[in-house]
């Protein structure tokens, strides 16, 4: 299989075979075409395994082939652990989405609000969150969570192993029900399970 079989921009595989990017990871060849077709997932998949581009470039082909709301709220909220995930994640979507013009930002714990209120009053289209300091945010009515269409829990274990469960519902309960969610995770525990049964819609299952 290869990235122009799977029918993505030609934006992003212009920045792909840019990076060396010739052939998608096992969790690739699945979770792609599924989350194209506008599924709801469940990946079991651990770091290192290519699961940021899993999830990423079918929200990046989203975010490039339709239009979204004028006001620049974020269209994609990916949640995450802890500020070094955050950071890792945006990094590597900014180089997907070097050809396409988006706004993509981490806002995490530990770290100054300014810069993080100056950002989104300017419009973030793909929003990358711990989920503490988005709360901060959503108290405050700094971030706005109306127009996601796509939600994505990464490494959703460790979350909840931090303690995330409450702030997670929390913030699910902001999003609109219309959306797409993928859920990442190195296991599949009851927690995470009854997460995903009350808040996704006949998740596919995608394992590595
Ligand atoms: P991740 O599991 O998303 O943290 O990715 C692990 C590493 O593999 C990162 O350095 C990625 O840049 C790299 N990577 C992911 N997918 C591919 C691919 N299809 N071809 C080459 N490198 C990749």
């Amino acid at each position: 299989m290869t990235f122009e079989s799977l029918g993505l921009a030609p934006a992003l595989l212009r920045a792909l075979s840019e990076q060396n990017y010739t052939t998608p990871t096992p969790i690739q060849s699945e979770a792609i075409p599924l989350a194209l077709a506008g599924h709801d997932l469940l990946g079991g998949a651990q770091t290192g395994t290519g699961k940021t581009a899993a999830f990423g470039l079918p929200l990046l082909h989203r975010l490039a082939t339709t239009q979204g709301n004028t006001q620049r709220k974020p269209r994609v909220l990916i949640l995450a652990p802890t500020r070094e995930l955050a950071l890792q994640v945006s990094d590597s979507l900014r180089g997907y989405a070097k050809y396409l013009r988006l706004n993509i930002h981490a806002i995490f714990g530990g770290a100054g609000m300014g810069p993080q209120l100056d950002a989104l009053r300017r419009g973030v289209d793909v929003l990358v969150a711990t989920p503490g300091r988005l709360i901060d945010h959503l108290e405050r009515g700094s971030a706005k969570l109306d127009g996601v269409e796509m939600l994505i829990m990464d490494e959703a274990d460790r979350m909840l192993d931090m303690g995330f469960l409450p702030a997670i519902k929390r913030i699910l309960g902001r999003l609109p029900q219309s959306r797409q969610t993928l859920l990442f995770s190195a296991t599949f525990e009851t927690q995470i399970k009854q997460l995903a049964l009350e808040f996704m819609r006949n998740p596919q299952q995608v394992q590595i």
